[in-house]
C-alpha cells in the first residue's frame, strides 16, 4: 500500500469535523513528500530538531505540530512556525512557550496533556493539577498563548474495554470545561487517538487524531 492510498483510506473512515495529524516522526522527508502531494497539510513530530529541520526543508503552507514531550530548553526552536503544541504538562512550559512565542510576535497554541493510562511512563496531568493549572494567577497573565484543547494517551494494551474507559474519562474532563471561554483558553481541540485505537476515540469524541505507523508504515 502507499502512503497516498493509506492517507486516502483513513480520511474516508474519518468524520469530517475529525482533524487528521499525519505523525511522521523518523520518517525521511520523500515520505512526507509523498503525504504532501496526496494533499495532507498537517505533519505531527516529536523531536523539536527534527522538525525544525523538516519545516526548513518543505513547502510553507504545511501546519506543524510538536505531539511530543517538550524540553523547555528547546522550545526556542520551535516557537518561530509551530502551529500546535499537543503535550504540554506543566505551568513551567506554558511559560516557557508564552515567552519564546512572545519574541517571536506570535501566539502559539497549545494542548494540555492529561494523563489517562494506567502506564506510569506516560507524560500529562491529573485533572486536579488541570484546574490548578487552569485557574493560577500566572496562566490568566499570558497573552502569547491559547489553550484550545486536551490531549491524551490510551494505555497500549489489546483491552478496548479499557482504552475506551480511558477515553471516555478524557471526554468527560474535556465535556467540564466546555463552558471556559477566557482571551486565552478555550478548548475546541480533543486530541486522542492512535493507528492502533484511533475508530474508539472517534467513537468517544475524538476531534483530532494523530497517525503514524498507518499511514507511513513501521518505524
Ligand atoms: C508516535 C505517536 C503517535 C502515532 O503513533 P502510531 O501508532 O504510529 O500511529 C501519536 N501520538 C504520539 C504522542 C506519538 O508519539
Amino acid at each position: 500500500m502507499s502512503i497516498e492510498s493509506n492517507l486516502n483510506e483513513i480520511k474516508s473512515s474519518l468524520p469530517p469535523y475529525v482533524t487528521l495529524v499525519a505523525v511522521s516522526k523518523t520518517k525521511p522527508v520523500p515520505d512526507l513528500m509523498e503525504a504532501y502531494n496526496a494533499g495532507q497539510r498537517i505533519f505531527g513530530e516529536n523531536k523539536i530538531q527534527e522538525m525544525a529541520g523538516k519545516y526548513e526543508e518543505m513547502p510553507k503552507d504545511i501546519e506543524w505540530h510538536m505531539i511530543g514531550h517538550v524540553q523547555t530548553n528547546k522550545v526556542k526552536y520551535m516557537a518561530p512556525f509551530v502551529s500546535l503544541v499537543h503535550g504540554v504538562d506543566s505551568l513551567k512550559l506554558l511559560a516557557e512557550i508564552n515567552k519564546q512565542a512572545k519574541k517571536n510576535n506570535r501566539v502559539i497554541n497549545c494542548l494540555l496533556q492529561i494523563h489517562i493510562a494506567e502506564e506510569e511512563t506516560k507524560f500529562g496531568m491529573d485533572e486536579k493539577e488541570l484546574n490548578e493549572l487552569l485557574s493560577s494567577d500566572e496562566f490568566k497573565l499570558f497573552q502569547n498563548i491559547k489553550v484550545t484543547g486536551l490531549m491524551g494517551m490510551a494505555t497500549f494494551t489489546e483491552n478496548e474495554d479499557q482504552i475506551r474507559k480511558e477515553f471516555m474519562h478524557l471526554k468527560t474532563i474535556f465535556n467540564s470545561l466546555s463552558a471556559l471561554s477566557t482571551h486565552n483558553c478555550q478548548l475546541s481541540t480533543l486530541s486522542m487517538g492512535m493507528s492502533g485505537d484511533y475508530t474508539i476515540a472517534v467513537e468517544c469524541g475524538s476531534t483530532m487524531v494523530r497517525i503514524g505507523s498507518s499511514i507511513f508504515g513501521h518505524r
